[in-house]
C-alpha cells in the first residue's frame, strides 16, 4: 500500500511565502506546484519567487513545477468617485476608452468599463455583474457607446472592482496585452505551466499553443497550457476544451459568479470526470481552506471540501489567498496534506471499477488498463511507466492505482510537468535505444532510490524506443 500522499498540492506563492525559507517549508509539507498568480506582483517579485523554486527544486531534488497564471481579460469597473446604486435605478454604463461627455444626461449616475468595445457585445437583457456578483445591473436599453440598466441588487460601485458578464459573448481573446508581456516574461523563466484565465473555447487554447511555440522558436518542451474553467462559455464548450488543452482548473471563484453557486460542485464533479476519461490533470480550486487565510484551524466544512475533491479523483487541489497572502502559509498545506492523506486512506477513494468506461479500444488504453490489473493480479510492487511525452503516465494514473507510479522521462519539461498528475513520480533517465537497457537503466534508478528489492516485482509499461509518441505497446511483469 503507498504511504505518501498521491493527490497533488498547487499552492499559490506571494507575499506570505516570498521568501526561499518559506517556500522550502511548504515544499516540505507537500507542495507540488508553485502558482504565481501574474494579477497580482511585479516582474520583479513574481521573477524572484520563480528564481528561488527553480533553486529549491534543484537542492532538494523534488520535481516542484512551477505554474505562470495569466490574469487575462479580466473586466474592471471605472468610477471617479464610488457611486451608491439603488434597486430599481437606472444608470448609464460605458466604455471608459470613449469620452464620458459624449454620454447622454449628466443627472443619471454612470459606471465605466474599461474594455475597449465591451459595448457591442453586450445585449439588451444581459446580468452585468459587479464585486463577486455583490452588485446586479440589469441592461434594458442599448445606444452605440452606451447602454442604460436596471439595477437589481444595488449597493456601492467602487473603482477597479472585477466584472462578469455571464450572457455576453465577448469577443476579448484568453490573452490580452498585458497577458502578452507576461507571458513572454514567464516563459524567459521556464515554467512549467501557463494557466489561462477565462478560457471560453478550444479556437483560444490552440492559438495560444502556437503563440508560446513562436515566442520560443520552437515547437518540442514548451509548456503545457491550464485552461481555467470560470465562464458560462466554457461550460457550453467543456468537451472541446479538455479535447483542446493539457490541463483544466475548476476555477470556482469566477465560476460560482458565472453560474448558479448551487451548481458549483455538479460542474466540479463533471469536469473531473470528463478529464479521468481523458487522462487530462485536472485541479481543483479556489477557497479549500480560505478560513486560513486568517485563522489556523478550517472550518468543518472546508475540511469535507477538500476531502470531497479527492474522493471526485481530482489530480490536485489548489491553495490560493491561504498560501498567497495568509496568515498560516504552512500550516494550509500541513493541513490539506493530513486531509489527502486520511481521505486516501479511506475506501472512498478508490476508483469504482468500470468508472473510466473507456470503449475506445485503443491500444494504449488497453495496455494501461492491464498494466492495472496485473498489478493486483499479481501482487506488483509499482507500475513503471516508460513516458517521453508524459502520455503513458497520465493514462497508467488515471486509474488511480493503489500503488505507486513510478514514470522514467528522458524529457525534463515532463519530469515537472507530471507534478500536477495524480500518484506519478518522476526520475529522468538518459535515452535508451534497446527494451533491455530501458528496463535495466529503470530497475538500477529504482534500486538505488531504495525503492524496490531483489526479488520484487514491478509492471513495466512502454512503447517501442524511438516508436510513435503517444503509443504504449507493451505491459511486462519484471522481476528485480
Ligand atoms: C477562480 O476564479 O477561482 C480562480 C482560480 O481565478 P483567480 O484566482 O485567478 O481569480
Amino acid at each position: 500500500m503507498n504511504t505518501t500522499k498521491r493527490t497533488k498540492i498547487v499552492a499559490t506563492l506571494g507575499p506570505a511565502t516570498g521568501s526561499k525559507e518559506k517556500i522550502r517549508e511548504i515544499i516540505e509539507l507537500g507542495v507540488n506546484v508553485a502558482r504565481i498568480n501574474f494579477s497580482h506582483g511585479t516582474h520583479e517579485s513574481n521573477g524572484q519567487i520563480i528564481d528561488y523554486v527553480k533553486e529549491l527544486r534543484q537542492e532538494m531534488g523534488m520535481a516542484v513545477g512551477i505554474m505562470a497564471d495569466l490574469q487575462g481579460p479580466r473586466i474592471r469597473t471605472v468610477v471617479d468617485e464610488d457611486v451608491e446604486i439603488e434597486k430599481g435605478e437606472r444608470i448609464y454604463v460605458y466604455d471608459s476608452s470613449v469620452e464620458k461627455s459624449e454620454i447622454l444626461n449628466p443627472e443619471i449616475k454612470i459606471v465605466g468599463l474599461d474594455w475597449p468595445g465591451i459595448v457591442a457585445d453586450i445585449e439588451i437583457g444581459n446580468d452585468i455583474l459587479i464585486e463577486d456578483g455583490l452588485l446586479r445591473i440589469n441592461v434594458v436599453e442599448k445606444g452605440d457607446n452606451y447602454l442604460v440598466a436596471k439595477v437589481e441588487d444595488g449597493g456601492v460601485v467602487k473603482n477597479h472592482k472585477g466584472v462578469n458578464i455571464p450572457d455576453a459573448k465577448l469577443k476579448i481573446g484568453a490573452v490580452t496585452e498585458k497577458d502578452e508581456v507576461d507571458l513572454k516574461f514567464a516563459l524567459g523563466k521556464g515554467v512549467d505551466f501557463v494557466a489561462l484565465s477565462f478560457v471560453a473555447n478550444a479556437a483560444e487554447i490552440i492559438a495560444t499553443r502556437e503563440k508560446i511555440k513562436k515566442m520560443l522558436g520552437r515547437d518540442e518542451q514548451i509548456p503545457l497550457i491550464v485552461s481555467k474553467i470560470e465562464r458560462k462559455e466554457a461550460i457550453k464548450n467543456i468537451v472541446e476544451i479538455i479535447k483542446a488543452t493539457d490541463a483544466v482548473m475548476v476555477a470556482r471563484g469566477d465560476l460560482g459568479i458565472e453560474m448558479e453557486e448551487s451548481k458549483v460542485v455538479i460542474y466540479q464533479k463533471e469536469i473531473i470526470s470528463r478529464c479521468l476519461r481523458n487522462a487530462t490533470p485536472v485541479i481543483v480550486a479556489t477557497q479549500m481552506l480560505n478560513s486560513m487565510i486568517e485563522n489556523p484551524r478550517p472550518t468543518r466544512a472546508e475540511v469535507s471540501d477538500v476531502s470531497n475533491a479527492v474522493i471526485d479523483h481530482t489530480d490536485s487541489v489548489m491553495l490560493s489567498g491561504e498560501t498567497a497572502n495568509g496568515k498560516y502559509p504552512a500550516e494550509a498545506v500541513r493541513v490539506m496534506r493530513d486531509i489527502i492523506l486520511k481521505t486516501e486512506k479511506s475506501p472512498f477513494d478508490i476508483l469504482a471499477h468500470g468508472f473510466l468506461g473507456d470503449k475506445s479500444h485503443t491500444v494504449s488504453a488497453a495496455i494501461a488498463h492491464s498494466a492495472h490489473e496485473l498489478l493486483k493480479d499479481t501482487n506488483s510492487k509499482a507500475i513503471v511507466a516508460a513516458s517521453t511525452s508524459g502520455f503513458s503516465a497520465r493514462m497508467v494514473a488515471r486509474h488511480r492505482p493503489d500503488r505507486p507510479v513510478w514514470v522514467m522521462t528522458n524529457n525534463e519539461s515532463v519530469h515537472y510537468q507530471m507534478s500536477l498528475v495524480w500518484g506519478v513520480e518522476t526520475f529522468v533517465l538518459p535515452e535508451c535505444r534497446t527494451l533491455d537497457e530501458l528496463i535495466d537503466r529503470s530497475i538500477d534508478t529504482l534500486l538505488k532510490n531504495n525503492l524496490v528489492e531483489p526479488k520484487e516485482r514491478v509492471i513495466i509499461v512502454a512503447g517501442r524506443p524511438g516508436a510513435l509518441r503517444e503509443h504504449m505497446s507493451l505491459v511486462k511483469v519484471e522481476e528485480v
